[in-house]
């Protein structure tokens, strides 16, 4: 079984995600992405970036500036509500979020029997702010943004005015966001600097019309993570309670997984109303209206909003391909996320023959788009070679022998089932890619 600290150790022992600057003792909150880990986030985000930009007629994408002019958090409501309650230990001055009742106990329990009080909890915003300028008493703050969405509403006008779009349509976004989160944990979960993609979709303000693109991405954003290989029984839908729903949110449904720290959000739908539109025109005093030609409407669109966790994904989708057998570890990651595709192996290091051919299969494999990156490995035995390879999800294994050098075949072994096959040399790009697809 999946537990968070065998993942935690996976992920640093071959490269997936690091503590951040980890030699200075680290910093609360930050990762960094590995070789493997950089691999399959780009995957996530093509991935994300295929099925919800590239391959819609009604989707385009930008790519906002991380810092903005601060009268933006003003306007979308992020200086003032952006808040979650603090309160701190009266025993060790320690904080923690009001509202994680798991935190708290475990918090409570720590004190051994000890009665702990806490203050009153007070609202704490998570904007981390920055200072720009090249005169040091002159400089002024900005944020980092604690959200992407911000970039795509302030260029509604612009989209409009480049491109050929009509309501509804939508804008996708990939990219940082920062969070000052009181209790960072739970490993990439919850960190201060993490990765989002959003889809921001555009629609008539009528409720009904509205509705109807909630349901609709709704259902498309829980299917992009089942086609993606992720166990239906592990997620579910979760509705906001009213107490819970951000000071934008008309409606909410989070997309949770069953995780080894209990089910968590990892994707929120949201139906933002008129608001962010609404409120970029009262805050810049430029309209932000849409004019529907065919209709002779004008008026402020309604949001519905899908924003994902780049990291949360890319932790839940290693949670979920984590898979223990009797003699591997084997993470059965889809093979479109997989971060090697393919692995080259000569059976002997020291027979150059072997390794010779070996070199050529390589060199063929690795200038076919479909199969990169491909991997190259001569350390140790095959057994060895095959685990490391299970253990990072590599689907397939290329192992050139001696029967090679007679009668150009190698043998392709799959990952979930172990099976070997023999194929030409000669047919081994276009079957690997079949098999890829
Ligand atoms: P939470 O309740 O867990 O703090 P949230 O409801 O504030 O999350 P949203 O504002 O809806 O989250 O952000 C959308 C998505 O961005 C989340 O579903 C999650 O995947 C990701 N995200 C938000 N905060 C963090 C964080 N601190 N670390 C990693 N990912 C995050």
């Amino acid at each position: 079984m999946a537990t968070l600290d065998k993942i935690v150790s996976l992920a640093k022992r071959r490269g997936f995600i690091y503590p951040g600057s980890e030699i200075y003792g680290g910093l609360g909150g930050t990762w960094d992405y590995g070789p493997l880990g950089v691999l399959l986030k780009n995957n996530i985000k093509h991935a994300f970036w295929h099925r919800v930009v590239n391959t819609r007629e009604d989707v385009v994408g930008i790519d906002a500036a991380i810092l903005m002019n601060p009268k933006v958090w003003e306007a979308s409501g992020h200086v003032q509500a952006f808040t979650d309650p603090l309160v701190e230990c009266k025993v060790c001055h320690e904080r923690l979020r009001a509202d994680q009742d798991e935190e708290i106990k475990a918090h409570e329990s720590s004190h051994k029997g000890q009665k702990v009080q806490w203050t009153e909890p007070r609202k704490f915003n998570l904007l981390v702010e920055a200072k720009l300028g090249v005169v040091e008493d002159q400089k002024s703050k900005v944020y980092l943004r604690g959200e992407i969405t911000q970039g795509v509403h302030v260029n509604f006008k612009n989209v409009l005015d480049s491109t050929r779009m009509q309501i509804p349509f939508g804008v996708g976004q990939i990219g940082k966001a920062f969070r000052n989160e009181i209790t960072p944990g739970n490993f990439t979960f919850r960190s201060r600097e993490f990765e989002q993609m959003e889809l921001q979709y555009y629609t008539e303000p009528e409720k009904k019309k509205a509705d109807k693109w909630y349901e609709y991405w709704k259902e498309q954003r829980m299917k992009w993570y089942i086609t993606l290989g992720m166990n239906k029984s592990k997620l579910r839908f979760r509705q906001h309670e009213e107490f819970e729903r951000a000071h934008y949110a008309k409606d909410a449904w989070d997309i949770e997984y069953d995780s080894p720290f209990g089910w968590k959000e990892f994707e929120g739908i949201h139906n933002r109303g008129d608001w962010d539109l609404s409120q970029h025109q009262k805050y810049s005093g430029q309209d932000m209206s849409y004019f529907d030609q065919k209709t002779g409407k004008k008026y402020i669109p309604y949001i519905i909003e899908t924003s994902g966790g780049v990291d949360r994904a890319a932790l839940f989708f290693l949670i979920d391909a984590y898979s223990e057998e009797k003699n591997r570890v084997v993470l059965k990651l889809s093979p479109e996320l997989s971060p090697i595709k393919v692995a080259v192996f000569p059976l002997l290091a020291n027979k150059p023959e072997l390794v010779k051919c070996a070199r050529e299969v390589y060199g063929l494999l690795s200038t076919v788009h479909s199969l990169l990156p491909v991997d190259w490995d001569d350390r140790g035995n095959i057994g060895k070679r095959y685990f490391a390879q299970d253990e990072i999800g590599t689907p397939y294994c290329i192992t050139i022998d001696f029967d090679t050098l007679k009668d150009n075949t190698v043998t392709i072994r799959d990952r979930d089932t172990t099976k070997q096959e023999r194929v030409k040399i000669n047919t081994l790009a276009a079957t690997l890619t079949k098999k890829l697809q």
